[in-house]
């Protein structure tokens, strides 16, 4: 890796000139050196602020989200759920013809055009696959109103119960960690459950 891709901090460039000026014959440190070292063949601790080859980054990433199971990471499958579990949410209030209300302003559109809106921010893990609080919602409810909650929430406790906001907010807050096994089986649920819902259209 050509040395130019290693970010100079304040310090390393204050170094650096001073080397230039004659002021300092060694610019780094033996620590400061073996700092380098390590960036530069991938080894170093991924808070240390130094540069990463990809190989490191992802390694880095992947501990930080769990390690790779047999199923592949816990950030690839939540991603690879989520594109199944909003197409089950969409197909689960679409009506015979696939069409669909949007949950906080009543448009109406196929299926295909709708998203999957959550109810709270965030998308902690506690909550991400929550079906009481994901609902279909148009394009523009979902991100130009940006999730359009106070309805969104008016509807719930309408539904629910005026508990439901502080239930969900408290489920929010606990703490959740996913196991590749535990997400590929909900994968694997809700994959079943949007074929059976598909074959419910155009019959
Ligand atoms: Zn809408």
């Amino acid at each position: 890796m050509p040395i130019g891709i290693y970010v100079r901090t304040k310090r390393t460039r204050k170094m650096l000139s001073e080397a230039h000026k004659g002021k300092k014959r060694q610019p780094f440190s033996k620590e400061h050196r073996k700092h380098l070292s390590e960036a530069l063949t991938g080894k170093s601790h991924p808070h240390k602020g130094v540069p990463f080859t990809e190989a490191a980054k992802l390694k880095s990433s992947e501990a930080r989200k769990g390690k790779k199971g047999k199923y592949g990471t816990v950030k690839t499958l939540k991603r690879k759920i989520w594109d199944i579990f909003s197409k089950y949410i969409r197909l689960k209030y679409a009506d015979k013809n696939g069409m669909v209300e949007c949950y906080t302003c009543g448009t109406k559109k196929f299926w295909k055009e709708m998203q999957a809106g959550h109810g709270f921010s965030g998308r902690e893990n506690s909550i991400l696959f929550d079906e009481e609080i994901v609902r279909p919602q148009c394009k523009y409810c979902n991100i130009y109103r940006q999730g359009n909650y106070d309805i969104f929430h008016a509807k719930l406790i309408k539904e629910y119960g005026i508990d439901i906001l502080d239930r969900k907010i408290r489920q929010k807050n606990t703490v959740k960690k996913f196991t590749s096994e535990e997400l590929q089986e909900k994968y694997e649920h809700y994959k079943l459950e949007v074929e059976k819902l598909l074959k419910n259209y155009w019959r």
